[in-house]
Formats: C-alpha cells, structure tokens, sequence
C-alpha cells in the first residue's frame, strides 16, 4: 500500500490588507488533501487560486490561518526546521531571482554545505551526483557565472541544490514557466525521473503546481483543481480530464481543445 507523506485538513489561510478599511482575502478556504509516497500530483488553476499559497504554507513560509499540515503524521510545526527542510524541499518559478550574479555556481551550491549539510564530508562528490542526475556535467557548470547558463540550466541547478538535501517530498511551483519551451518538456521529464527513481535517487514524492492543464495532465497521477482559494474537484488526472464534474473544470478543459482530442482517441 502506498504510504501517505502529506496530509492537508481544513487549510485556510486569509491576507489582511491595508490600513484603514482593511480588506480580507480568503487565499485558501478550507482545502484537505493527501500526498502519497512516489506519486506526482498537480495543483491546477488560474492565477489567483491560491495555489502559491498552497505551497508557501507546506513550505513553512507562512503560518495557516486555520487547519494542519501533517508531513509523514506528524504537524508540520512540530518538526524541527533543519529535519522539515532535510525532507521537504521547494522549487519555484522564478530561477533567475535565486542566484546572486557577482557568484559562479559553485559558491551557491558549497552555500548549502556551510549553512545546512554541515556533516557531508564528500562534498565533490555529493555535488557531481545531484548535477548528474539533472543532467549537468560538473566540470562545466560550477564555474560558470548565472548569466553564463540558460534559464533552463539554471533551472536545473535549482533541482540539484534542493538534491543535496536527498528530500522525500518537493514542493514545484510553476518551475517550466520562466523557461524556453524548448526545455520545458525535458525538466518535465526530469520530473518524472525523480518520482520514479530512475536516477540514482529514492523515488520522490512531489506537487506540481501549474495554470497549465496539459503540463498537468503530462505529470501526474492525481489532478486536484482550484478556483478562488477553494478546491474544486481533484482524483485520477485520466478520470477528472476525461469526466470533469465540476462547471469550472470543463471551462479550463474547453481552453484546451487538444486534450479533449487526445483522450477522446485513446
Ligand atoms: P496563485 O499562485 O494561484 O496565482 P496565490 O496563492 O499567489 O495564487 O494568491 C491567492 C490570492 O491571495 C490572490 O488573490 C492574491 O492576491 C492573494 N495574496 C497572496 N499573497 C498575499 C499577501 N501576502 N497579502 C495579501 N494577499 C495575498
Ligand atoms: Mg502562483
């Protein structure tokens, strides 16, 4: 049976804002959802969802208004933070705001030694594995420069950072859309590879964040759609794009006419 990593229940999370006339905004209303181990499910929905909030809040990065985040049961905020951060780890949209651009990539990476994996003593080689597995070749990135790599790449040493960490769970928000699309398929796949394990890693779990239904429908076993902080309709990817229930699912699929072709011909 497959274990459960992640167990969301009842999450809500509401922004106030301004000073005056404060206004609330219900980022997530009451969201409940499980992650099981090897698995890659997909946070769907248009910009504004709350999807980034989702991942924000399994992150530790904000505090949830209401509700609990159990990771392999337990509470979340229980979990020392050096232990939650060896396990859980986040990749976001933006790869180029990570890197400071006065340093080669080797200095960001050795960053994680001196400040988090204190105890790794081959650290080369602890370096050449995770570059290998996102298929970068050592010797040519780490002196490099970021603005000396592509979006893509850089991307790419973003996943290895996080590999050094060997997490069981890694959080993705939006990470193919500030790259070419010409790489968009191969970190994709990349993706893929960790959950299956087929790189010399365990098998990973991971949510997959995305406005973009065919990224999803590509990735991930479990789909689970969101619209204006609220779940909507979530199960198997093939059942929820084939039969949508809910209103809001047909119109996102209705956007995408090529999925409609592809299941209708399978
Ligand atoms: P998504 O990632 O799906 O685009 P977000 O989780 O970023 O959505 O945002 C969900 C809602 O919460 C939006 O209405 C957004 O404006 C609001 N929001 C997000 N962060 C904050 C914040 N720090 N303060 C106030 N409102 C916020
Ligand atoms: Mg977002």
């Amino acid at each position: 049976m497959k274990k459960e990593i992640l167990k969301i229940q009842n999450l809500t999370k509401k922004y106030t804002s301004g000073l005056i006339r404060t206004k609330e905004t219900i980022a997530v209303e009451n969201a409940s959802f499980k992650l099981y181990s090897g698995e890659i499910l997909s946070l769907v929905g248009e910009s504004g969802s709350g999807k980034t909030t989702i991942a924000n809040l399994i992150l530790r990065f904000i505090q949830p208004t209401e509700g609990e985040i159990f990771y392999e049961g337990k509470e979340i905020h229980d979990i020392p933070t050096k232990d939650y951060y060896k396990n859980v780890q986040g990749i976001f949209q933006d790869p180029y705001s990570s890197f400071n651009y006065f340093y080669r990539i080797d200095h960001m990476l050795n960053q994680v030694f001196k400040y988090s994996l204190k105890g790794i003593t081959n650290k080369r080689k602890a370096l050449e594995s995770a570059l290998s597995i996102v298929g970068l070749n050592t010797d040519d990135i780490l002196g490099r420069f970021p603005h000396q790599i592509s979006g893509g790449q850089l991307q790419r040493v973003l996943i290895a950072r996080a590999l050094l960490f060997k997490p069981k769970l890694i959080i993705a928000d939006e990470p193919t859309s500030m790259i070419d699309s010409s790489s968009r398929a191969d970190i994709l796949n990349l993706f893929k590879e960790l959950k299956e394990g087929t790189t010399n890693t365990e098998g990973i779990s991971i949510i997959f964040i995305s406005h973009d239904i065919g990224q999803a429908q590509y990735i991930s076993e479990r789909v689970l759609i969101m619209k204006e902080g609220s779940i909507v309709e979530q199960g198997l990817t093939e059942e929820v794009f084939l039969n949508p229930d809910h209103p809001y699912t047909k119109n996102l699929l209705a956007c995408c006419p090529s999925i409609y072709r592809k299941w209708e011909l399978d």
